[in-house]
């Protein structure tokens, strides 16, 4: 119930501050309408618009922006029941966005996995898990996740013969933080038949040594033959995974994900939480296409049985966005599709290794073309630069066959991208709102350490091309690969612009900085570039009148503190669709309710 006098004040104050002021910005009906919900004032607000415009203050009703302008203009929308938040001097920006993130495998990881991701010596892993074997029955998986050789001093691959005599009883599988190989035990690789008789699969490798026998470290398809022995995580633990993760999202300013390379199980569980209103965050997936025609129609019917995007479920909570396809692997690896042989050590050229394809090109190519001519949205993993060519060629084939705007196929990862494949890049978005890279900025800081060594002095400096792409009108969408690097996306952020390695094993640049931007386009490469990615920049990824209220409040202002710094943004509360959803000076994180 409104007083129709007080709405009348509103309605003359609003026309007022609108004839003063030709910049407010509001929306039609804020003069007529009931005070706001919610008012930021007092701050500085990144819109990240078109004009990458700042304000004072903005006014939320119905879970909507009506109103951006001076701090008086809005405090003018404020009524009794207005919640206010005085910024107090501090940065708002539109909630930050990650264009690929495992949120709900991740979170699976992070509350029930041994965590190696911050191990600097094979011991210290190892004794890690011989904690955690000691709590198991014999016969029960142990997995562990994160470990990377390029964090560890010995800088080597953890091998079974690390953990064979801390855990006869169990079969253990410890992933690589890639997530595209890692190590079994013994134990576990009799239970997959690999001995050193065991032949390569397509697509996959059995790392051995000297003498033939396999070392544990399986890569690629390999690496399945263990990972499909394992239990798969419970409803209770997916469900659990994928609000650890929302919390997570939540204290570091995040609104939206997008999830690659789902099944069904997982895409339950998100729907399952939406239904029960516990879906505090945008989810937009990718459903995983498998390698073969059938897994593609598979996939095909899957992402068909949810609203085509920008539609959705929970008005923009939930959206079933397309489907993931594997080109290659990775970098880490050096199982990536590549035209030079890999490196090992920076120097060390790994004579006869480029690499391989993780689905046969050819049927590649028919699958793009199936999704494309169902209208459906292909995002495609290719690292090394061999992939990457052939997928922006099969994206341009499939777009000149049937051309079709706005379905916005992406390059997942597109870690070294020819001259050509930037340029396709840049014709396939001109042309047909296509053809976007969606990169993680900090593979070159989290991983740089294994990258520098991989690559090679050389290809090194293509690595994520930033630059070029801004000069060349290329937009990209930023993110982290979570687990594969750590979630917040203010790492993203300062490795746009620092392009810094962790360790410094190869120098601490050994990528360049010449491909560095700065925080400009870094920011939009988390805001409105990625809602693009998402479908959901008619809602999100900037601070307009008329989109939801998708807000991160920060201490400090990311376009005026030293870009090293940017790493450790703070962020102090967080707003989704209007409701707070984290709000540190309350001292705690507002509950999922
Ligand atoms: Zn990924």
């Amino acid at each position: 119930m409104t007083n129709p006098s007080i709405q009348k004040t509103l309605a003359l104050a609003g026309l007022a501050a609108i004839l003063a002021q030709p910049s407010f910005c509001a929306a039609g009906d804020v003069r007529s309408a009931q005070p706001a919900d919610l008012v930021l004032f007092h701050g500085t607000i990144l819109t990240v618009d078109g004009k990458d415009s700042t304000a004072e203050a903005l006014a939320v009703r119905g879970g909507k922006i009506v109103a951006i302008g001076t701090t008086q203009e809005i405090l003018r929308l404020a009524g009794s029941k207005t919640r206010r938040i005085d910024l107090n001097g501090r940065t708002a920006t539109p909630g930050l966005i990650d264009s690929h993130a495992h949120i709900a495998d991740g979170g699976v990881g992070e509350l029930y996995d041994v965590q190696l991701g911050d191990a600097t010596t094979v011991a210290e892993a190892v004794s890690r898990v011989r904690a955690a074997v000691a709590h198991l029955k014999p016969g029960q998986w142990l997995e562990g996740d994160g470990w990377d050789e390029g964090k560890l001093a010995e800088r080597r691959y953890l091998l079974a013969s690390d953990i064979d005599a801390i855990s006869p009883n169990n079969p253990v599988w410890l992933e690589h933080t890639t997530g595209h190989y890692g190590v079994a035990n013994w134990v576990a690789l009799r239970l997959a038949k690999i001995s050193a008789s065991t032949p390569n699969p397509q697509a996959g490798t059995i790392d051995r040594d000297a003498s033939g026998q396999p070392t544990g470290v399986l890569k690629e398809t390999a690496a399945d033959l263990v990972r499909d022995l394992i239990p798969p995580p419970t409803p209770e633990q997916r469900r659990a995974g994928i609000l650890k993760s929302i919390d997570s999202l939540h204290r570091e300013g995040m609104t939206a994900v997008k999830d690659p390379s789902i099944e069904q199980p997982t895409w339950d569980a998100y729907a399952q939480l939406l239904k029960e209103g516990k879906l505090k965050e945008r989810i937009c997936v990718l459903w995983y296409a498998g390698t073969t025609m059938d897994s593609a129609r598979k996939a095909l019917r899957e992402t068909q049985a949810y609203p085509r995007p920008p539609q959705s479920l929970g008005d923009g909570r939930l959206l079933s966005c397309g489907v993931k396809i594997f080109m290659d692997g990775s970098a880490g690896a050096r199982t990536a599709w590549v035209y030079k042989d890999w490196h090992r050590n920076s120097v060390d050229v790994d004579t006869g290794n480029t690499g391989y394809p993780a689905v046969d090109p050819e049927l590649y190519r028919q699958q793009v073309r199936l999704f494309h001519e169902a209208g459906v949205h292909v995002g495609t993993h290719a690292v090394g630069d061999r992939a990457i060519d052939w997928v922006v060629d099969t994206y341009a084939q499939v777009l000149k066959d049937k051309p079709t705007k706005g379905l916005r196929h992406s390059i997942i990862h597109g870690n070294i991208p020819t001259d050509h494949a930037i340029d396709t890049m840049a014709l396939l978005q001109r042309q047909y709102d296509a053809g976007y890279p969606e990169l993680q900025a900090p593979f070159m800081w989290w991983i740089g350490d294994t990258y520098g060594g991989t690559f090679g002095p050389e290809r090194a400096q293509r690595l994520m091309p930033l630059k070029t792409y801004l000069d060349k009108g290329i937009i990209w969408g930023g993110g982290s690969d979570y687990s594969v690097t750590p979630l917040p996306a203010r790492y993203g952020l300062w490795s746009s612009i620092e392009r810094e390695t962790l360790k410094g094993v190869y120098g601490s640049h050994p990528f360049g900085t010449a491909q560095a931007v700065d925080i400009h386009a870094a920011l939009r490469s988390y805001t409105i570039w990625n809602a693009r990615q998402l479908f959901l920049d008619d809602r999100t990824g900037s601070l307009e009148v008329g989109k939801d209220a998708d807000i991160a409040v920060w201490t400090q202002n990311p376009y005026n503190m030293p870009s090293r710094e940017l790493r450790n943004l703070h962020c102090e509360a967080t707003i989704l669709g209007g409701e707070v959803v984290f709000d540190e000076s309350n001292g705690h994180h507002v509950p999922g309710q």
